[in-house]
């Protein structure tokens, strides 16, 4: 059962990849972003608690988070479900609790897939980045939004995330340098890292992940 953690800056195409090798591996998703955008729109008390925090582009608490995760891992394990995390961990505690709820339940991750983006290129791609209001898929237009766009998987409207208008980028990639880019080393050390080059078209890197899961017979 594959048990993959995705790690990238924001913008890396994390959630776009994800996507590819949840069809070729019968793997659920969990993007955790989704899920307290969710939590946001139904406005529940989770929500509430994420909403300012997501909005500035600031991490939601650790202990919030863990809580989340550990119930949701668990029922994948129980379902023998093998499953994708996009965007958790998000820090050095995220990701030590996660090997320690893994350990408990008796299984180890199978891989940390770093999509390694230069930084210049995440700040452009987040700037010109739409968001289907319906399915979460993600369009770049750089030289802004056309006319009617609409969503090219189903048809949703198109908007720009609160947290990718300029200043918020910034913000992001700030703090994901801060907390996030820690867990590159912590998981080399653990000789769980696998690293991808996610400069290029969305097919050139799709093809890179699965010659490396083929590879590394991670199936
Ligand atoms: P994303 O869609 O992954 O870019 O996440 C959007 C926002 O959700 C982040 O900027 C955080 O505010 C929040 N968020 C998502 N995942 C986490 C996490 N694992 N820990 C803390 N905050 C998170």
């Amino acid at each position: 059962m594959i048990r993959l953690v995705l790690l990238g800056g924001p913008g890396s195409g994390k959630g776009t990849q994800a996507d590819v090798l949840k069809k070729k591996y019968a793997l659920v998703k969990l993007s955790t972003g989704d899920l307290l955008r969710q939590e946001i729109a139904k406005n529940s008390e989770l929500g509430k608690q994420a909403k300012s925090f997501m909005n500035k582009g600031e991490l939601v608490s650790d202990a919030i988070m863990i809580g989340i995760l550990e119930h949701i891992t668990a029922d994948f394990e129980a379902k023998g479900q093998g499953y994708i995390l996009d965007g958790f961990p998000r820090t050095v505690p995220q990701a030590e609790a996660l090997l320690s709820m893994l350990g408990k339940q008796g299984v180890t991750l199978s891989t940390a897939l770093l999509i390694d983006v230069p930084e210049e290129e995440l700040v452009r791609r987040l700037s010109s980045r739409w968001t289907c209001v319906r399915c979460s898929a993600t369009v770049g237009y750089p030289d802004g939004k056309p006319e009617g766009a609409v969503c090219a998987q189903c048809g949703g409207e198109l908007y720009q995330r609160e947290d990718d208008k300029r200043e918020t980028i910034l913000n992001r990639m700030s703090v994901y340098k801060k907390n996030t880019e820690p867990l590159i080393a912590y998981f080399r050390e653990k000789k769980m890292l696998e690293r991808v080059d996610g400069f290029g078209t969305f097919e050139e890197i799709s093809g890179r992940i699965l010659d490396l899961f083929a590879k590394k017979n991670i199936r």
